[in-house]
């Protein structure tokens, strides 16, 4: 029984100050609406410089909001200049952490061994990873939609354990940013295979229990549809996840 996550990739955006504003609002916006974080949960992923106000603010509050970083360093301590450990996010009771966006990928040379020390290092931290696949136009071109992605997952999850607690982002690079989002058929397609691999690497079990998220250009005009697919468990929202209403229409989508 998967509960579905909406959540917000912030990227390079909102200060710590903004990030205080931003989740009150949001915060105060569900409650008005009557929303139930039984019926889908809601996270957030702001800036690492905004995590303290965050976790502050939440635990204050005692908000049904979950934060996590979008990044973390493979290594837990050390002489790793501008890296930040998975043991000090631990710290901020981040619940998750995105690892191999496509934006580190492609941006900063990230590689599927680097994603794969990254998951590991998630995992024993106690936080849990959100692992981003997906392919470019190129790919999907030359080897269809499934092909990469099913590739990038099964490395990442190599040598993990099968109890590990771990979230799996399908974000087509194509779709990124864009404005063209997957269509709900394609998505689906993906993520059943990503849910096979889940399923040959780290067993049945975790393959029932692991949520699978979209991601790439979602807004709430086409959140319903991605929704209704039975293996797409949620969204990984960049853009529209920094608009208060627009995301809070999103966390409200109707089956
Ligand atoms: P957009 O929703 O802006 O397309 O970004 C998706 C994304 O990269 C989320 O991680």
């Amino acid at each position: 029984n998967r509960v579905p996550l909406l959540a917000g990739n912030w990227k390079m955006n909102l200060d710590h100050l903004q990030a205080i504003a931003f989740v009150q609002k949001l915060a105060w916006t569900l409650k008005d609406a009557g929303h139930d974080v039984a019926d889908a949960e809601v996270a957030v992923f702001p800036p690492f410089t905004d995590l303290r106000s965050v976790q502050t603010l939440v635990a204050a509050d005692k908000l049904p909001i979950a934060y996590g970083a979008q990044d973390l360093s493979a290594h837990d301590s050390g002489a790793y200049t501008g890296e930040i450990s998975g043991a000090f996010l631990a710290q901020l009771d981040c619940t998750y952490v995105i690892i191999g966006h496509s934006e580190r990928r492609t941006l900063h040379g990230e590689d599927d061994e680097q994603v794969k020390a990254k998951t590991a290092a998630a995992v024993k931290h106690g936080i849990v990873p959100v692992i981003c696949v997906g392919e470019t136009a190129e790919d999907l071109a030359e080897q269809g939609p499934s092909a990469v992605p099913v590739a990038q997952l099964t490395t990442a999850l190599e040598g993990l354990d099968a109890s590990a607690d771990i979230l799996v982002a399908y974000e087509p690079v194509w779709a990124i940013g864009s404005g063209q989002a997957a269509t709900p058929d394609q998505a689906e397609q993906v993520a059943a295979a990503l849910r096979g691999v889940i399923a040959s690497v780290l067993g049945e079990d975790a393959a029932a229990r692991t949520r699978i998220l979209y991601g790439g250009s979602v807004k709430s005009s086409n959140i319903a549809g991605f929704m209704r697919e039975p293996n797409v468990d949620g969204a990984l929202i960049g853009g529209a996840s920094l608009d208060v209403a627009e995301f809070s229409s999103i966390v409200r989508f109707q089956k």
